[in-house]
């Protein structure tokens, strides 16, 4: 028997950043979270939800900062 077993990621959800700057250029309001949660199923029937992949992006110099990157300022702004 095989099993289909697998992950795919859900819908992408965005949230800004509201009072955080950006460590890069330093502008406020810039950022915005990104996170998608990750389905894990079993013969496509989702099991469970996975920890979601996220990262931050700022609007006015394209950086993109992974979660081991965010500043306390941009935790408490999630
Ligand atoms: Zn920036």
């Amino acid at each position: 028997m095989i099993l289909f077993f697998g992950t795919r990621p859900g819908k992408k959800e965005t949230k800004k950043l509201h009072g955080a700057a950006c460590p890069h250029c330093h502008q406020k309001d810039t950022l915005t979270a990104v996170s998608q949660p990750n389905y894990a199923h079993v013969f496509w029937i989702p099991i469970f939800t996975l920890k979601n992949v996220s990262y931050a992006e700022c609007s006015h110099c394209k950086r993109v900062y992974y979660k081991e990157e965010f500043t306390p300022e941009m935790e408490r702004a999630l």
